[in-house]
């Protein structure tokens, strides 16, 4: 089995701080954002997302909201405009999947009406994953927007989606998968490719 290094640490830092600047780029700001990680690794990567946009836009929200939010701890801050998106009974292949435990999906109390909701998830493939989250989301509500952010894009696409916001292009081999490591759950960041 041959094991590659394709992003380390700081390569994960800096793809997901740039992906956050580029989600407020593409959207004038922070206002009506709504960030749904795809569980499992997506929703981690939502939240950190999510802290980066904070951080960015901290300044400028503070001097919104003069001291009123002042006492609103980083973690509410966050729940507000970032969740989770369970996608597992919208997928076209359930019955060939196993049962695998609930992460079951959280919508910030906004709700995503008319929000611009950015689909968070660690790597894009057939693009299913994502055709069953569009469902999910239609079940939900009427989102103005719906965009896509992934840390990884192995290519291999079956349905006519693309993400918007790309941590790196990755052409793969079908028979290469890649692990995509994240501190929250596994301890450490780092992108591994495999084959064999
Ligand atoms: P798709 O539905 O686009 O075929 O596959 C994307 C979903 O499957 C994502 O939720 C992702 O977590 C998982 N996935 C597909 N291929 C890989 C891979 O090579 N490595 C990892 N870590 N996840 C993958
Ligand atoms: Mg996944």
């Amino acid at each position: 089995m041959t094991e590659r290094v394709v992003l380390q640490s700081d390569d994960v830092s800096r793809a997901l701080m740039r992906i956050s600047h580029q989600i407020l780029e593409a959207n004038h700001g922070g206002a009506d954002l709504v960030l749904l990680g795809i569980p499992t690794r997506g929703v981690p990567l939502a939240q950190r997302l999510g802290n980066n946009i904070l951080a960015i836009e901290s300044s400028r929200v503070a001097a919104d909201h003069e001291s009123g939010d002042s006492e609103l701890n980083a973690s509410a801050a966050l729940q507000r405009f970032v969740g989770a998106l369970d996608i597992t009974m919208y997928r076209d292949d359930l019955r060939r999947r196993p049962l695998t435990e609930a992460h079951p999906t959280r919508i910030p109390d906004t709700g995503i009406d008319g929000k611009t909701v950015v689909l968070v998830d660690d790597v894009l493939f057939s693009g299913r994953t994502i055709r069953a989250a569009l469902d999910a989301i239609s079940d939900l509500g009427r989102p103005r927007a719906v965009q896509l952010a992934v840390l990884v894009d192995r290519g291999h696409r079956e349905l006519p989606i693309r993400a918007d916001f790309v941590g790196k292009n990755l052409p793969s081999a079908r028979s290469e998968r890649i692990s995509v490591e994240l501190a929250e759950i596994d301890g450490t960041d780092r992108v591994v490719i495999r084959d064999g």
